[in-house]
């Protein structure tokens, strides 16, 4: 019973076998040609039935990319007398391709020797697609968990993880590293006199202003926050993240965003703190950022729309 090879032409295994999706087939061991393959091969993919001949055929049918893999698996698989299973695009009459699951049940004789194949090819393309598309939800899942949603810079939680990746290289490599924690001024007065729908296309223009101050590779903008953003300027010398700070008041002011009621000025302008540290065995990187941050609010202090680097 266990032994003995179904007879996919005997009436009852006919009717059964044809009144299902998935495509039943068989094909001979020895000679390499179909025995049998189901009527619904041929609204899937085009292709008569009579026009399955050989396992030929079957090879000829797979997409290119997929049929050195599939073919040299399923015939060492059934060479070792193991059922298995593959995923491949089949192509069809007018040349386009269906995703195809082939389930394959090695059968074999008394002997136990090989006799035939016999399987079930199943249309897997919604499943293809289906998978296809979580995958890029994925992918957006990542960027929206390390881009920030609004402007599209790095986020904060991207911002911890590079800073502590360029905090311990730095200790490493004995090299300055440079941070600038900027913020707009009045914000607030700007969302009132504006709506915040323009406060956020307001940040949406800093962001992209502000990108094109740090040009080296590894040079890291974020969003720290709110209107503050902050930058990690690895390799980077105290003069240079100077210059960089200077680069950003002039890249806003370009911009020459209207604040009609800011007091400082009619157009946006922001304040900055600028740091540089090559650090020690001792030191932690919150504690810089922090040093960083008091400059912050010590331009604010000041006056604002100016930067204050720890001089004076
Ligand atoms: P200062 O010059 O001292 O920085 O004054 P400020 O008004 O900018 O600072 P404050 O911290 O008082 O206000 C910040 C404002 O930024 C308040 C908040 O509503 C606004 N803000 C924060 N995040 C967003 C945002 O995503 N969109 C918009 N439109 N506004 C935001
Ligand atoms: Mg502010
Ligand atoms: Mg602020």
């Amino acid at each position: 019973m266990t032994t003995a090879s179904p007879d996919p032409t005997s009436p009852d295994y006919k009717t059964l076998l044809e009144s299902t999706r998935a495509i039943p087939w068989k094909i001979d061991w020895r000679s390499m040609q179909f025995a049998y393959i189901g009527p619904q091969i041929e609204p899937l993919l085009g292709w008569t039935t009579d026009s399955w001949v050989s396992a030929q055929d079957w090879a000829e049918r797979i997409h290119p990319e997929d049929r050195e893999r599939v073919v040299n698996f399923c015939i060492s698989q059934s060479k070792a007398g193991v059922d298995h299973e593959a995923d491949y695009r089949a192509l069809t009459r007018d040349g386009t391709y269906v995703w195809i699951r082939d389930v394959v049940h090695v059968l074999r004789d008394a002997a136990g020797e090989v006799e035939a194949l016999v399987g079930f090819m199943f249309d897997i393309s919604e499943r293809k697609r289906t998978e296809e598309e979580l995958i890029t939800l994925q992918k957006k899942l990542e960027e929206f968990s390390f881009k920030d949603g609004l402007t599209g810079v790095a986020n904060r939680r991207m911002f911890d993880s590079i800073l502590e990746q360029e905090w311990g290289q730095a200790r490493r490599t004995g090299q300055p590293l440079s941070a600038i924690l900027l913020d707009i001024d009045y914000f607030k007065q700007y969302n009132d006199h504006y709506g915040h729908l323009q406060g956020d296309e307001c940040l949406k223009r800093v962001a992209r202003a502000l990108s094109r101050a740090a040009t080296r590779s590894r040079d890291f903008l974020a969003r720290f926050g709110g209107e503050e953003f902050v930058f990690i300027l690895p390799e980077t010398p105290a003069q240079a993240a100077q210059k960089i700070a200077e680069r950003c008041r002039d890249l806003i002011f370009k911009e020459q965003i209207a604040h009609a009621s800011s007091p400082v000025s009619q157009i946006l302008t922001i304040s900055l703190g600028v740091g540089t540290h090559t650090p020690g065995h001792e030191d932690n990187a919150a504690d810089f950022i922090e040093t960083v941050d008091r400059r912050l609010y010590r331009a604010k202090q000041f006056g604002r729309n100016r930067i204050a680097n720890g001089e004076g």
